[in-house]
């Protein structure tokens, strides 16, 4: 697909919203082939991506972004996930190790300057990435927050040099409820921290546990930061 004006996700946003989520992801599997991939934090609608492009048989390929600030539950997840699902999630790591950026830019950025530690070890990983793709895959949700309820289920985004990737959030119009539903309906794992409070998980730094509707109100604490830079406003919706 080359081409994209803004009628032109209109509509295919239409179509798409009548859709199952997995006839979603069929969609965009047979429209961009190998140009397509599941990006995932491992939470849980992330997962429920993941098992259901695999029981349909559909060759997406998944990455996250290993900042290497991760806990260790979530690590262990991945692992559990390849296993169960029989599939390999690429890590994709920043520039630098947290030493280097220690050495770089002073130890523990993310308490002085979240939005730059993102930038270095989120963001920039992100970009590179999205040189490789041309549909990028994410389980956004509109009732995570706030700042999500607005979230389309297709859209442009940009790669660092400003051109076009689409963004499809397949579990866009899904509550927390169902996607723990089909978790549990389908004895997938989850991330065990989830059990100990914490609702969405990032970064050990800059992740507490939580309560309440805000589903991300743990991350950041003590920040007015609320999203960690790679879900940007899109280009086109
Ligand atoms: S979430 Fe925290 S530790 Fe992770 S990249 Fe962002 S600021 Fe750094």
């Amino acid at each position: 697909m080359a081409e994209h004006d803004s009628s032109q996700i209109t509509s295919l946003d239409v179509k798409l919203s009548a859709y199952a989520p997995v006839d979603r992801l069929r969609w965009a599997s047979e429209t961009f082939g190998s140009r397509a991939a599941i990006g995932t934090s491992f939470q849980p609608a992330g997962i429920v991506i993941m098992h259901l492009a695999k029981s349909a048989g559909l060759p997406l390929k998944a990455f996250t972004l290993n900042t290497g600030l991760l806990f260790p539950e979530t690590l262990a997840l991945k692992t559990q996930l390849e296993e169960a699902l029989q599939i390999s999630i690429e890590e994709v790591h920043p520039a630098q190790t947290v030493a280097e950026q220690a050495a770089t830019h002073g130890a523990e950025l993310w308490k002085r300057n979240p939005e730059k530690c993102c930038e270095l070890r989120k963001v920039d990983s992100l970009g590179k990435k999205l040189f490789e793709m041309d549909l990028w895959i994410t389980g956004m949700r509109r009732d995570q927050s706030t700042e999500r309820s607005a979230t389309p289920l297709l859209s442009l985004a940009a790669r660092p040099d400003n051109s076009d990737v689409w963004k499809l959030n397949p579990l866009v119009d899904w509550s927390r409820d169902q996607v723990w539903a089909y978790l549990k309906e389908h004895k997938l794992p989850h991330n065990v921290l989830h059990d100990r409070g914490y609702r969405s998980i990032g970064c050990w730094p800059c992740t507490q546990p939580s309560s309440g509707n805000d589903e991300r109100g743990g991350r950041w604490p003590g920040f007015e930061k609320r999203e960690c830079g790679i879900h940007t406003p899109n280009k086109k919706s």
